[in-house]
């Protein structure tokens, strides 16, 4: 069975860098389990994994266009220490979530200067060319209710 919309497909990943530091794995764990045609993954992955069989083996740079998005500066902001009332310690790297008019988002800190506290809501990867090297392990149909809710039922899913 090949890989395409309304099959659900796990893969085995290591996704690298443009350093070719690891970012993320799956191999130490469970495969990722998915969705074809149902953006549950970055739209460059998803892709490339189309027409790909249990077995296949593939190697993918993606863009971050086609992944998570370019970096936008205009996604980062100083705000006042006030804004994170009951948090005692302020670090660069620590994640908050914040409602904004684009619903909840995960909102970075970037830097800490005294009062000054630069925030960013870029997602941590966006910029960032992305390597995968990916295995298929399984291709299956999807069932209706997976294609209603657009989404993998199994392990894991809460109803
Ligand atoms: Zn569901």
């Amino acid at each position: 069975m090949q890989i395409a919309d309304k099959k659900v497909v796990s893969i085995h990943y290591t996704l690298t860098n443009g350093e070719g530091e690891v970012i993320d794995s799956s191999r130490d764990a469970e495969p990722l389990v998915y969705l074809h045609g149902a953006q549950n993954i970055i739209p460059g992955l998803e892709a490339a994994l189309v027409g790909k069989a249990v077995g296949d083996e593939l190697e993918v740079s993606i863009e971050p266009a086609d992944a998570y998005g370019e970096y936008n500066a205009e996604m980062t902001q100083v705000v006042p220490r006030e804004m994170f009332e009951g948090v005692d310690e302020l670090e660069a790297g620590m994640e908050f979530q914040a409602e904004t008019a684009q619903g909840v988002q995960v909102i970075r800190i970037a830097a800490v200067d005294g009062d000054q506290i630069t925030i960013d809501g870029n997602h941590p990867l966006a910029g960032v060319k992305l390597h995968f090297a990916v295995n298929v392990t399984e291709v299956r149909e999807a069932t209706e209710d997976e294609l209603t809710h657009g989404h993998v039922h199994g392990a894991g899913c809460d109803h």
